[in-house]
């Protein structure tokens, strides 16, 4: 088979401990509104069931351990909002995957971020409209080092945060999670087949707000180390396409 054209590269990601090994990316699910102090905060009742929604996989901004992302300030918002998320990594494909086997599907897990044009999402929100522009923009999904399953255990608890220049913006611990690791498999699994290469950023806590350009975003998982991410202006012509990845 020929292609008209070279196709563009694979999205991928870094891999903890591995540094020539890349985890290629299949497809982008997230979660809405996971975390029931976010739901509330969001304009729900925190009691609402959580949904789904996705990014393009090269939405991806792969930060490799002990380096800066540098994520360029998105187009068309005035309202760039974080949301810090635990990030499922899927090794085994599969659909209607029941929550109890739903762990042997899982490769690893990362730290990630949903960055979000708010302003676009609230318009959406009021005229019905579609949140792809304010959340499938490219570097929209910046991603630290996937950990392997092996290496982590089950991602059951554990301390979930985010710095803006240094001050705490959101903390949170990932056992409040409404839907855990298992059942957002198991849920996810009946609308998709899952493909080994997927990621699922699994929903925010509270505490999501506003970036600024030239802000330092840190955040982290306990036991999935932190990643790092500064926003930079948004000078279009200082991002190459080699650039992305
Ligand atoms: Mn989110």
């Amino acid at each position: 088979m020929q292609f008209a054209f070279p196709p563009q590269p694979h999205a991928c990601v870094p891999i903890a401990g591995r540094p020539h090994e890349f985890f290629p990316v299949h497809r982008i699910y997230c979660v809405g509104r996971n975390y029931a102090k976010y739901a509330i905060e969001a304009g729900g009742t925190g009691r609402d069931t959580p949904f789904f929604f996705m990014k393009p996989a090269d939405a991806v901004l792969p930060v490799a351990h002990g380096t800066v992302g540098e994520m360029p300030y998105p187009s068309q918002t005035n309202d760039l909002h974080h949301e810090i998320e635990l990030v499922v990594a899927i090794g085994k494909g599969g659909r209607d995957i029941p929550a109890s086997q739903a762990i042997e599907h899982v490769w690893g897990f990362a730290v990630g971020l949903d960055m979000t044009r708010r302003d676009l999402q609230i318009e959406a929100r009021r005229l019905g409209g579609s949140w792809c522009t304010a959340k499938g923009f490219d570097y929209s999904a910046p991603i630290g080092p996937i950990h392997p399953i092996a290496e982590t255990g089950p991602m059951t608890h554990g301390d979930i945060f985010l710095n803006v220049n240094g001050v705490r913006r959101q903390f949170s611990n990932i056992d409040k999670l409404l839907w855990g690791v298992p059942d957002t498999i198991e849920q996810l699994s009946h609308f998709f087949e899952l493909q080994a290469g997927d990621l699922i950023f699994t929903g925010s806590p509270e505490g999501v707000a506003v970036v600024k350009q030239g802000d330092l975003l840190e955040g982290g998982i306990e036991g999935l180390g932190e990643l790092r991410v500064i926003v930079w202006p948004n000078f279009q012509a200082s991002f190459s396409p080699g650039h992305k990845r």
